[in-house]
């Protein structure tokens, strides 16, 4: 039996996004306030589907935004673990990258009574630690490398990646990823974002994008027996009006399409179960 499943997540980073960068002036703030906006129309959305889905929440919008964040659990979703400030992880020592582990974990234990089995880097990239230390604060899974498409798969630790050598794999862990990408996310599309050394277009038409997203469902229905497609969502961009029409469409399609909509950690078991775990890690 074909089985072809979809991962909606929503990186809920709020003002966060804009910390992250150094910015705290009103404006940009204030687009960070737009994600409560966002949420809870989200929240509205997946209520009418019946969907659970996987939120990626850095500690800074559960204290910021404990009442939402409380609905948002409440309401049968999944919460991740995406730092406690947006922090880059590829940044931080290994110390500090520990301590933001902690910490965000500690404002999740604190709004579901339990820490988080999911983790998604806020920079989608790792530090060479971040895998040992998922693994050590007892994280299942990953949500933040490329490597795959519709399937998830086992992450390695110390790759030796010279710049003028072949590269050397390290050995496989037990730690799953379910990969994302960037094609797969409603930022680069959507969001118009400039600095001084970058700008970001953006402001896609949501139909170009929708269209893009149900053929990468279709190609994994032709193509998979079993595989998940993982789409990557902002509450401050996707909830624009004519981009919530989208989504609308999108699940309304996937769901005519036969798309089973799971939870991340959901997933990440029914991956287990069908796989060999490896010894290492
Ligand atoms: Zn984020």
């Amino acid at each position: 039996m074909p089985r072809h499943l979809v991962c909606l997540t929503f990186d809920f980073d709020a003002l966060s996004l804009w910390l992250a960068r150094g910015i705290t002036s009103p404006t940009p703030i204030s687009q960070g306030e737009f994600g409560a906006v966002g949420a809870e129309r989200i929240l509205a959305l997946l209520a009418i589907h019946s969907i659970h889905a996987t939120w990626f929440i850095p500690g800074h919008t559960i204290e910021t935004y404990p009442d939402l964040c409380g609905r948002i659990h409440a309401a049968g979703h999944e919460i991740g673990h995406h730092g406690y400030a947006h922090e880059a992880p590829v940044k931080l020592s290994r110390e500090a990258e520990e301590a933001v582990l902690v910490r965000g974990n500690e404002a999740i234990r604190n709004l579901t009574g339990a820490a988080a089995t999911g983790y998604r880097s806020p920079a989608w990239d790792l530090s060479p630690h971040s895998v040992d230390l998922l693994l050590a604060h007892g994280f299942t899974y990953d949500s933040s490398m490329m490597a795959n498409d519709y399937m998830p798969y086992y992450v390695r630790h110390g790759d030796v990646i010279p710049l003028d050598q072949p590269a050397q794999f390290g050995e496989t862990t037990r730690l799953i990823e379910l990969p994302v990408s960037w094609s797969l996310d409603d930022f680069p599309h959507f969001e118009y974002l400039w600095t001084a050394t970058h700008l970001q277009e953006g402001l896609r038409r949501a139909g170009d994008v929708l269209t893009n997203w149900l053929d990468d469902f279709r190609y994994m229905a032709r193509t998979q027996e079993w595989g998940v497609l993982t789409l990557t969502f902002h509450p401050q961009v996707i909830g624009r009006g004519h981009r919530m029409l989208m989504l609308e469409r999108l699940i309304e399609q996937l769901e005519g399409l036969g798309a089973t909509f799971a939870r991340m950690d959901a997933v990440a078991q029914e991956f287990t179960q069908r796989s060999a775990t490896p010894d290492a890690g």
